[in-house]
């Protein structure tokens, strides 16, 4: 494993302790544990009806990549430990979150029926540094939403991961879907504000990795 520079002095075991810098942090605004490390970035997943239909009865969807609109699951490359973050929910009839990492075994999450879900929270299973310490091989996340209902629901549903650089170059670019024609357009990794190439449409996504400002 490359040796990892830090730009903070050590002071004991462990990582440095960057919250003397974070003016975010600061303001108590954001969990320490939930604000990107430098070499961090989250990756958020969702889905959410409406807008879309109703999610009829018995029916399952994968979550959506919300800064590139494409469907997981979703590959986490070589060179980067995730960890499974977040999971929230929040649905008028019974539904589940089905979390799969590679070829595990799935785990079931029960959303309570008109109740609201929100855990910040690492299940240690779900972290690809226990199956793959160095971070020499890529990994599959899948997140499906089923209704176990017999009727159609309303309700939304979110995950996120927590990528961790173990030592490969910074990824620079995304790929974008277009919601409009379904077109992938190459952008840069911190572009909000996407121009179709193919159709023109003008729409925006997020980033949650860490801005340089
Ligand atoms: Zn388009």
């Amino acid at each position: 494993m490359p040796k990892r520079e830090f730009k903070v002095p050590r002071k004991g075991r462990g990582r440095p302790d960057f919250s003397e810098e974070t003016y975010d942090i600061k303001k108590g605004k954001v969990y320490n544990e939930f604000w990107p490390q430098e070499d961090e970035r989250w990756k958020v997943f969702l889905f959410s009806w409406p807008p879309t239909a109703k999610l009829k009865g018995g029916a399952s969807v994968h979550l959506l990549d919300i800064e590139t609109f494409l469907s997981v699951p979703y590959t986490t490359p070589a060179g980067w430990f995730a960890r499974f973050a977040e999971w929230m929910g929040s649905f008028d009839k019974k539904t589940m979150l089905t979390v799969l990492m590679d070829d595990n075994p799935p785990f079931l999450l029960l959303y309570p029926v008109q109740g609201d879900t929100h855990e910040y929270e690492k299940i240690s299973f779900f972290d690809s540094r226990y199956f793959d310490p160095n971070a020499e091989e890529p990994h599959t996340w899948d997140f499906i939403i089923t209704n176990t209902d017999t009727e159609d629901a309303i309700g939304c549903a979110q995950t996120a991961l927590i990528m961790q650089r173990v030592g490969t170059p910074e990824m620079k670019e995304k790929k974008v879907r277009c919601p409009k024609c379904g077109f992938d357009n190459i952008v840069p990794i911190e572009q909000n504000k996407i121009t179709c190439v193919n159709c023109g449409y003008i729409f925006v996504v997020p980033y949650y990795g860490r801005r340089v400002i």
